[in-house]
């Protein structure tokens, strides 16, 4: 099938200065929690996306000098000459794909801590350093701090352009750029010519973007990259003063890639932030230009892209998590499957990758940085083995392990058989996904099934809760057990290595029963001792069905494992809203007749909280018995010719949906093959064994 004539436009070539996009499709930089000791890692994936129509493609941030030392954070330095070839690696590959290859070069001033190169860090002025703990400040620039800034700036330019990028960006991203710092009238305090009005503030903006200009501008396209808008409460700028310096010098750069300020407004979940969630902030800056724009806005529908494009928002489709969930997302829409795109769930998994410092993962997407680590593709996996041929494989389970180690059997040429005991698909993810904010998550379980529906080589079987003897009987050579997890009702879980609640203590719920709309009254009481996104779920479902709701947590800080998805600042604030209560360091000592005790972390003081229902969110046990008693009956297994057992997802080991989803898709991968090595993947070293190069 072809490309729908609509969406044409989003296949037009743009000019960006000297050089030329193919199509309107454009990977923003974005971060992947590994920095340079990663390069063929982070070359595999940015080549994928280039494989899959993207036009243009760009790195993270390069650092440009060694006062932008953002250790822990990951980066990758381009500080000298032994970092092109790291880069030549990437830009080759992009090339491969006919898409230009972009360089964001950062420095990060007053947000570099400096803690490997033990540098000072500077700033405009002398500032408590930011983006960490540290008790330490920057030093305040002067002239041959600037002079010398400069002239690092410009060298990693010329770096940049001899490992063949394309696109080369001036950062201005939020508050950790020197850039933005300097033109920040709230920071910028400086009286000389650096400080003052707007035009001194951004003096050191002009002359980086004339140093840029002049040492690469004949081959590269020098562009922009800023926060259009401010939408954190105590911003850098006004928002009057950004539309001003765009004003000012709005055909200077090639090309501005906008967004919104912070990361939490950039990047919101989807709980936050639909698609196309950036235009009303960004919409002014196209008129103040005749450069071409670029916006994000976690777009998936080609509809909303083109309808962006001829109101005349942006001219290029910029995306950063749609491009991770969906490699392909380009060709897709080129070749007219639409249907096949596997849409981004503004879950930020990816982002906590970044957060914990760790190889980012991606719920929708488990190929994603294994590339080469593994040389998995995200659209193809191998054609299975001879044996396959010998009957299907029964998978028992149809959560998101079991959904998606089906579909990848499948696409393999695997005859599946899929059993699910209730009457949908989808486990965990059709639960949570009915909760407030979390809608957009069905795109896990959709965008398997319909494949699933597509494909002539799967049975699904619903309203199939399968015993050990059915199992047996059934007749398939390999059995996948993937019949997930349930939440403890007896309080163990980090907190409390034993329980602290009797069973069928009355009054006392899981997650599951609040989602089964088992709790519809009175005052209700989450003890989130797990704390992820789903406590704060949770109490807004309990909230809207009329409860008085309060949290209580063990943990110092509230929800605070979504501190790393970007979230936990924004739900604390729909919590405060909302009237629900939240109490942190108290950790649950009983609960007897409708009364909780807490005892504080800190004092050992005991308190306690009146509650018509107490909702245990602390841990899961995950179903091991179909396993364990298959495993156990041996000669069962020989008779029924089963060859192969497996244990997948949450039944294995309760985790994210990301690891669910990775784990149907590793065994997948692997269920033919030899048994796993011990190192199951290709690792990079620092230094290149003896005559090897980048390969
Ligand atoms: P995961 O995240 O590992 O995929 P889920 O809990 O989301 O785990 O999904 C497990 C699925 O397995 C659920 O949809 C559940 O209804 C199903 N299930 C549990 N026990 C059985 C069984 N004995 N037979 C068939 N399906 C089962
Ligand atoms: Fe989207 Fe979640 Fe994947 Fe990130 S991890 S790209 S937010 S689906």
């Amino acid at each position: 099938m072809g490309r729908d004539p609509r969406f044409d436009i989003l296949f037009e070539p743009v000019q960006i200065g000297p050089v030329t996009a193919k199509n309107r499709f454009y990977q923003t930089p974005h971060c992947n929690g590994t920095g340079d000791w990663t390069p063929r890692a982070l070359a595999g994936m940015r080549e994928m996306k280039a494989a899959g129509g993207w036009g243009v493609v760009c790195t993270e941030n390069l650092m440009v000098d060694t006062h932008s030392d953002i250790n822990p954070f990951p980066a990758v330095r381009l500080w000298s000459d032994e970092d092109i070839p790291a880069q030549e690696l990437m830009v080759d590959k992009v090339h491969g794909y006919g898409a230009l290859a972009g360089c964001e070069l950062a420095h990060f001033g007053i947000a570099s801590h400096n803690r490997i190169t033990r540098k000072v860090p500077l700033g405009p002025v002398s500032h408590m350093t930011m983006e960490g703990i540290d008790p330490t400040q920057s030093k305040a620039m002067d002239r041959s701090d600037i002079r010398r800034f400069r002239r690092r700036h410009r060298e990693a330019a010329l770096r940049a352009k001899r490992a063949g990028f394309d696109i080369i960006y001036l950062y201005m991203l939020h508050e950790n750029s020197i850039l933005s710092q300097f033109m920040s009238s709230r920071i910028n305090l400086r009286t000389d010519e650096y400080g003052g009005n707007l035009e001194n503030r951004s003096r050191l903006f002009r002359e980086v973007l004339a140093d840029t200009k002049e040492a690469v501008g004949d081959k590269c396209a020098v562009v922009v990259r800023i926060g259009a808008a401010q939408l954190v409460r105590e911003p850098y700028f006004e928002n009057g003063e950004i539309h001003d310096f765009i004003a000012m010098h709005a055909e200077e750069p090639d090309l501005w890639d906008v967004v919104v300020n912070d990361w939490s407004f950039d990047s919101p979940t989807s709980r936050f932030g639909k698609e196309g969630h950036e235009e009303e902030h960004i919409a002014y800056v196209k008129a103040l230009t005749s450069k071409p724009v670029v916006g994000v806005g976690r777009f998936t529908s080609p509809d909303t892209m083109v309808s962006q494009i001829r109101r005349g928002v942006i001219d290029f489709i910029g995306a950063a998590r749609p491009s991770i969930a969906d490699p392909f997302l380009p060709r897709k829409i080129e070749e007219g499957r639409i249907d096949e795109i596997r849409e981004c769930i503004g879950c930020n998994i990816c982002i906590s990758g970044e957060n914990t410092f760790s190889l980012m993962r991606c719920t929708q997407n488990p190929t994603i940085m294994e590339e080469w680590r593994r040389g998995w593709h995200p659209e193809e996996a191998p054609p299975a083995a001879a044996s396959a041929s010998n009957g299907p494989v029964l998978i028992v389970g149809g959560g998101p392990a079991g959904l998606e180690c089906a579909l990848t059997l499948a696409r393999r040429g695997f005859d599946v058989a899929l059993a699910e005991r209730s009457d949908a698909l989808g486990g965990r993810v059709l639960a949570e996904s009915a909760l407030p904010g979390l809608g957009e998550w069905i795109r896990v379980r959709d965008y398997r099934v319909q494949r699933l529906l597509e494909m002539g080589n799967v049975e699904l079987y619903l309203h199939s809760e399968l015993t050990t003897e059915q199992v047996l009987e059934f007749g398939a050579p390999q059995v996948v057990c993937a019949i997930g997890a349930r939440w403890r009702a007896d309080g163990v879980g980090r907190a409390h290595l034993a329980p602290v609640v009797a069973p069928e203590t009355p009054h006392v719920f899981t997650p599951e029963d609040v989602i089964a709309g088992r709790i519809s009254a009175g005052s209700a009481l989450i003890y989130d001792d797990d704390g992820s996104y789903l406590g704060p779920a949770l109490a807004e479902r309990l909230h809207n069905d009329g409860c008085e709701v309060c949290i209580v947590t063990p943990h110092t800080t509230f929800a605070r494992w979504t501190a790393y998805t970007l979230e936990q600042g924004r739900l604390m604030g729909r919590m405060v809203e909302q009237g629900i209560d939240v109490v942190t360091a108290r950790t649950l000592v009983r609960f007897e007749h409708g009364v909780a005790r807490f005892e504080c972390n800190f004092t050992g003081r005991e308190s306690d909280f009146e509650a018509s229902s107490l909702i245990m969110v602390t841990s899961r046990l995950p179903n091991t018995w179909l396993y364990k008693a298959l495993a156990r009956d041996q000669q069962g297994l020989r008779t029924a010719g089963i060859v192969g057992l497996h244990e997948i997802g949450d039944c294995r080991a309760p985790g994210l949906i990301a690891h669910a989803i990775y784990a149907g898709h590793e065994l997948a991968r692997t269920i033919d093959g030899e048994p796993e090595a011990d190192i199951h993947y290709h690792r990079e070293f620092t230094m290149p064994a003896p005559g090897r190069e980048f390969s």
